[in-house]
């Protein structure tokens, strides 16, 4: 018999856009109902309603606000889209703040028409001019590296050990890493950067999902864990042997489970959690 304890869900947290369907407010119902511990929210969640209030009403629900998603695209050739994309974090950390939670987590941009080397650098100089207003609204920011095939638009930060040396360069309590196993997974140097991650106080979050095989969709078909061929327990361990005692927080951005009745998807992501992570 198989005696391995299944998962509690005190640590559990869900993104609002794995259940894009829902509005904030039915997710918070419903994950709440299902023991559900923790949300992160998504920006495009609190289109057109009091942060302040929305954040209450988590609360309201028993729910503790992980994140906010998301910050960053910082890389832009146009200096012009460079300052706005500054303002625009600015915003963000006003709304976390608002919201109630102390960490944003940063999706830090590309422009194919610049080198790697130079969106990078227009990255960490984009985060130094947001740090100030992080720290004294008490708000952390988490460089989320990207897997490479989002090079191109999304992020020129795409190994965990780019996302160390740019939070160790900026050199502020304030600024860390978030580990995303759909990103990561593949990488070789994976257990030694989480190790590092953990030796320098700057992991920050832990995102969960799975790669399905074959992938159909670059964007928007993540797998359900247990699914694909990530090693989802092995991942947790690394992170846990690094000290990381947070949420760990099931995103999944995927077609095929946004046109699925939500409350049956929630069914799946308590179950495959319970299971597989
Ligand atoms: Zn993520």
């Amino acid at each position: 018999m198989n005696t391995v304890p299944l998962n509690d869900l005190t640590r559990l947290c869900i993104h609002t856009i794995t259940t894009k369907p829902w509005s904030i407010e039915e997710a918070a119902k419903n994950f709440s109902a299902s023991g559900v511990k923790g949300i992160t929210v998504w920006r495009d969640a609190l289109s057109g309603r009091n942060i302040k209030r929305t954040g209450e009403m988590l609360r309201q629900h028993n729910l503790s606000v992980v994140s906010l998603c998301r910050g960053g695209f910082f890389a832009w050739r146009e200096p012009a889209k460079r300052q706005a994309a500054i303002d625009d974090n600015r915003r963000a950390v006003d709304e976390a703040f608002e919201l109630g939670t102390n960490l944003i987590v940063l999706v830090c941009g590309a422009d194919p028409a610049q080198s790697l080397e130079d969106s990078r650098k227009q990255i960490q100089e984009g985060i130094s001019l947001v740090l100030p207003l992080a720290e004294s609204a008490g708000i952390k920011l988490a460089i989320e590296p990207l897997h490479p095939m989002y090079a191109d638009t999304r992020s020129a930060i795409n190994t965990l050990t780019q996302a160390n040396t740019m939070a160790e360069a900026l050199n502020s309590p304030w600024t860390g890493v978030a580990v995303d196993v759909y990103h990561v997974w593949w990488d070789p140097d994976l257990e030694n950067e989480i190790k590092r991650c953990g030796r320098n106080n700057n992991l920050f979050a832990f995102h969960v999902s799975d790669w399905k095989s074959p992938t159909l969709d670059l964007l928007n078909d993540r797998g359900l864990m247990g699914e694909g061929c990530i090693p989802l327990k092995m991942i947790r361990s690394f992170v846990e042997a690094a000290g990381f005692q947070g949420f760990i927080e099931v995103e999944i951005f995927s077609n095929e489970y946004w046109k699925l009745d939500q409350s049956e998807f929630l069914k799946k992501i308590i179950s495959a959690f319970k299971t597989y992570v």
